[in-house]
């Protein structure tokens, strides 16, 4: 699981607060900084794994929670539920309308998302597809093992707890 939030602080704290504000909340410490860890993060983050990121803080895990539903409810986050029931929120903006299709790898051992660059979509002439395929509107998602969960070595390592377990289905 590994994540990488080292421009954690780096981010123009005025710009963060003007956004929030134009957006109708208002911007709380708690909440500038689950704001800042969403955009930093390198991939969609869960409630636990920005509660941990921000554990020095010392702020209740029930704010961290109230401050992503939050964002989500303005649209200045998404809540995603990748397949595995925990949901991850990632921040809204400008990297989505850019890049066109977004896809997304999810290990199917250790549960861990990353975003898939430079992989594009080859659509067979005459193939019936949704509109928004076609036109490059769309999030995919891949299941498969992560290269630490293939590694037999690295197995053993991978127990990460999980917020909760996952359902049949
Ligand atoms: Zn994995």
């Amino acid at each position: 699981m590994a994540r990488t939030h080292g421009q954690i602080g780096r981010l123009d704290r005025a710009d963060l607060q003007s956004e929030l504000r134009r957006h109708g909340l208002r911007a709380t410490a708690s909440r500038l900084a689950v704001l800042e860890t969403l955009r930093t993060a390198d991939s969609p983050s869960s409630h636990g794994e920005v509660a941990d990121v921000l554990a020095s803080h010392g702020w209740d895990r029930t704010t961290i929670y109230r401050n992503l539903l939050d964002l989500t409810r303005v649209g200045l986050a998404r809540r995603l539920d990748l397949g595995d029931h925990i949901w991850r929120f990632e921040p809204t903006g400008e990297r989505a309308a850019d890049e066109g299709l977004i896809w997304r790898f999810v290990c199917s051992e250790c549960g861990d998302v990353s975003l898939l660059r430079g992989v594009t979509l080859v659509v067979a002439e005459g193939a019936q597809i949704p509109a928004s395929l076609r036109e490059e509107h769309a999030e995919l998602q891949v299941r498969a093992h992560c290269d630490a969960c293939v590694t037999p070595s690295e197995k053993a390592v991978s127990a990460a707890p999980v917020d909760e377990e996952p359902a049949e289905g």
